[in-house]
């Protein structure tokens, strides 16, 4: 942590800046120029508010040096994190995932019809909600376990690992026997209390972007699990809302490299929550590749325009299908393998 004092900052300014951070247990090395001091602060920095650091008496700036998540950033793993999954999938490393199915799950017969074509397109993950996350209380809300079980039976026939949305601590337990990852979706990526539940089960998380928050939020949100101990975690990048209406949020792409850079965790684009719109996903999903994320999450419904949930981003079958087809040709091009 680097603190800059004004040039005309007071002796008596500067040595209040250097006992507060002395008392948090920082070691404080100043430097003293013709006008000017800096303080820098070396040890437990990352629990300091460094908003409050800006509004003492003297000083300037106030900047941190060393990232405020210990456990996600890449100098923790420097080789990156390959979250392996029972059959033998991984994410990260130099494969990259294909999840994809409905936004809920709504049949036996819709979920297993998914499950046969996302497959057949060469999906390794069945996705589909039975905890849905709605912005009205009147919409459908999910199928609940007899959802996650009905979705289970259809991974299990066609050979593809699942992952379902968690939106409280008391489904976890029940959804355990049924899925083989965890969602953690937008609007629950800050609570706290769920994320740190799941850094006690030993099962992976995918965990979303929130609609408002920055790339460092998200990542401070994912060191919650990972100080837990659950070091299977996965980020998304699903788009934020900006001041565009044209699409649903901004997929932001950027954030993906930004992302690889900062750590060591896989991560995999959602451009049907990204854009909202189905003619834009196959882009963003090709672009989030190219970007190089680890792998892509999209909505795909047998008959879209029947979906409960989510319908106008959600792919037909045979779309999907060609966009499996493009991400192989763009994999090799950066390098990896669909
Ligand atoms: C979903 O995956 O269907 C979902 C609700 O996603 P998000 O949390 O990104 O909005
Ligand atoms: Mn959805």
């Amino acid at each position: 942590m680097i603190v800059a004092m004004m040039e005309h900052a007071t002796e008596e300014q500067i040595n209040y800046v250097i006992e507060k951070m002395t008392e948090a247990g920082v070691n404080v090395h100043r430097t003293t120029g013709a006008t000017q001091s800096i303080l820098a602060g070396v040890g437990p920095t990352s629990s300091l508010d460094i908003e409050e650091y800006k509004l003492l008496a003297g000083v300037l700036t106030v900047h941190r040096i060393s990232s405020p998540y210990k456990l996600a950033g890449r100098g923790f793993r420097p080789e990156g994190t390959v979250v392996e999954f029972a059959n033998g999938v991984k994410v990260g490393g130099n494969q990259v995932a294909i999840m994809a199915g409905p936004c809920s799950i709504e049949s036996r017969e819709q979920i297993f019809l998914v499950a046969e074509q996302v497959k057949a397109a060469g999906a390794s993950f069945l996705r589909g909600g039975a905890y849905k996350p709605r912005s009205s209380p009147y919409a459908f809300q999910g199928m609940g376990i007899p959802g996650l079980k009905l979705m289970r039976e259809a991974a299990d026939a066609h050979g593809l690992l699942a992952i379902s949305e968690v939106m409280e601590i008391s489904q976890i337990e029940p959804m355990l026997p049924y899925i083989d990852c965890f969602q953690v979706g937008a609007r629950n990526m800050q609570n706290f209390n769920l994320l740190r539940e799941l850094g006690k089960v030993r099962k992976p998380v995918l965990l979303k972007r929130g609609i408002a928050a920055t790339i460092e939020e998200l990542l401070l949100s994912s060191e919650y699990i990972l100080a837990g101990g659950n070091y299977d975690v996965i980020l998304c990048e699903r788009g934020i809302r900006t001041y565009e209406t044209y699409t649903r949020n901004t997929m932001d792409i950027s954030a993906i490299p930004v992302i690889k850079a900062l750590s060591h965790l896989p991560i995999v684009g959602d451009p049907s929550h990204g854009t909202g719109r189905r003619d834009l996903v196959p882009a963003m999903a090709k672009a989030s590749v190219a970007a190089g994320a680890d792998g892509i999450i999209v909505e795909v419904h047998p008959n879209p325009d029947k979906a409960v949930s989510d319908g106008a981003q959600t792919l037909f079958p045979d779309v999907f299908a060609k966009l499996v087809g493009d991400l192989k040709l763009i994999a090799t091009a950066v390098g990896r393998s669909v």
